[in-house]
């Protein structure tokens, strides 16, 4: 499978594998070779390779088309 995910700055990433906090959102800071990903759970800041990510991610989430629905 060779699954095509656009991540832009403030998306919310749903990864896999939980941070020791127990939350598994991600805002997304930073994208590039690699991306900077702040976990919602507990505020701290990691910097991950673009592939572990795409590799890792459950779901991804644009806040803005969230709240479009929403409405
Ligand atoms: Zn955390």
């Amino acid at each position: 499978m060779n699954e095509k995910r656009v991540y832009e700055v403030g998306d919310i990433v749903f990864l896999k594998k939980p941070h020791p906090c127990g939350s598994n959102e991600w805002n997304i800071l930073r994208v590039g070779a690699d991306f900077r990903l702040e976990c919602r759970g507990c505020g701290h800041q990691i910097m991950v390779e673009r592939r572990l990510v795409e590799k890792n991610t459950k779901k991804l989430v644009r806040l803005g088309e969230e709240s479009q629905k929403n409405t």
